[in-house]
């Protein structure tokens, strides 16, 4: 177990994890649905293989749906509403899981690689660089 890992949770500590770090992909996601969701400007999320994720505590699940018509399973802690994990049925398939790095311990580092759905993204956020319009409408 030579494999840097890098621990989070949810706001109330109910629900702890740990998964590989880095993870294969870090993006940020400026969608209405996740700012919906996160009460925030987007959502930082990251992508691991599904097999590298311990998880504890009891996550409650809201079943969104995506521009494609396709399930996204929206992960929170029932306690204190912390938004965990983001999972699909093509996820699954491809054994993959995403979270939401915000709720990573230590988020100072973070640096993520591109930028989705920036088309919805509220007008004082500026993103580094050149940035991908991801899934857009
Ligand atoms: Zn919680
Ligand atoms: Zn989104």
């Amino acid at each position: 177990m030579s494999e840097e890992r890098r621990e989070g949770g949810c706001l109330c500590g109910a629900v702890r994890y740990s998964l590989p770090w880095p993870p294969r992909w870090l993006v940020t996601c400026s969608c209405s649905n996740c700012q919906k969701q996160s009460g925030s400007a987007l959502s930082v999320v990251g992508m691991i293989a599904r097999d590298d994720l311990a998880l504890t505590g009891e996550l409650a699940t809201y079943t969104d749906t995506a521009d494609t018509g396709n399930a996204v399973f929206r992960r929170f802690c029932p306690r204190c509403g912390s938004p965990v994990l983001t999972d699909t049925d093509q996820a699954r398939e491809q054994g993959i899981i995403f979270f939401k790095a915000g709720t990573l311990d230590v988020t100072r580092d973070l640096e993520p690689a591109t930028h989705m759905w920036t088309k919805s993204a509220q007008g004082w956020v500026a993103f580094p660089g050149h940035h991908e319009q991801l899934l857009e409408q």
